[in-house]
This record gives C-alpha cells, sequence and structure tokens, in this order.
C-alpha cells in the first residue's frame, strides 16, 4: 500500500492540514483500525490537550474522514471512512471486535443486513458490532 499523502487527504476533505491534523490522521493511517481518545492521545505529542483533539476529531467526523464506531467500552472509538466525503458519509457496514487483543475493525465489504421492524417504529441507523476473534489473533494463538 503506497503511503497516503495526508495533506491531499486533509484537502480532499476541505480540512485545513495542521501538523496536529495530519499527526491524527497518520495514527489513523497507519493503524487501519478503530481508534479512541485515549489510544490517539497516548500517541501524539504531550502539548496536544484534549480540547484540541476533540475539535479535531469533531471536524473530521462533520468532513466525512473519520466515522464514529460501536463500541462496548465507555470511550467512543473513530475509523478512517472508505470513500466519504463532506457531502456523503455513510459508514453502513458491520465492525468486528477482536475479544483477545480488543481492535476493533471496519468490515466495510460486509452490509449491514435489511432488518424488518415492528409497526411504528422507523428506523435511522445501525450500528453492528460483531465480537470475536480477529485473523491475527488465530494464528498467534
Ligand atoms: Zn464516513
Ligand atoms: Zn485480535
Ligand atoms: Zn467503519
Amino acid at each position: 500500500m503506497p503511503i497516503p499523502d495526508h495533506s491531499a487527504l486533509l484537502k480532499e476533505h476541505r480540512l485545513r492540514s495542521t501538523q496536529n491534523s495530519r499527526a491524527v490522521l497518520r495514527l489513523f493511517t497507519s493503524a487501519q483500525r478503530a481508534l479512541s481518545h485515549g489510544e490517539l492521545s497516548a500517541s501524539l505529542a504531550p502539548d496536544v490537550d484534549r480540547g484540541t483533539l476533540y475539535r479535531i476529531l469533531h471536524r473530521f467526523e462533520s468532513h466525512g474522514l473519520v466515522h464514529r464506531v460501536p463500541d462496548d467500552e465507555v470511550s467512543v472509538k473513530f475509523a478512517l471512512c472508505q470513500h466519504c466525503s463532506p457531502q456523503t458519509h455513510e459508514d453502513q457496514h458491520l465492525h468486528f471486535k477482536c475479544q483477545v487483543c480488543g481492535h476493533t475493525h471496519c468490515l466495510a465489504q460486509q452490509s449491514i443486513p435489511e432488518i424488518s421492524l415492528p409497526g411504528g417504529y422507523q428506523g435511522q441507523q445501525t450500528e453492528v458490532l460483531l465480537r470475536g476473534i480477529c485473523p491475527r489473533c488465530q494464528v498467534a494463538d
């Protein structure tokens, strides 16, 4: 996989390229899995405070660069969007959480099956979190 051009990716999503926003984006592109606030801030320079990180994630999310990932932990996780833009931001795919390493991955090719609701209920968004063992943890044993 070629090294992504983080400045270009930010520009594509109409986001200002700052040192901090590039640093956060770099963490997502190199991790290739969902990351929590805690994981992100642990890998960032100490001078990037909580407020700055929250603002960056909020901007990334509203511009279709990352999406929220359901999780059973208190902390919210975010993952990089694959084909979203500021105009189209849909991440209706399954998410898989490994019970061994605790990592959450986007299963971007796996779309969420249609769920028929009882009368009177109108669904707007479905989040599916599958739990199991990821390929890497099955090999490692
Ligand atoms: Zn998205
Ligand atoms: Zn695992
Ligand atoms: Zn996802």
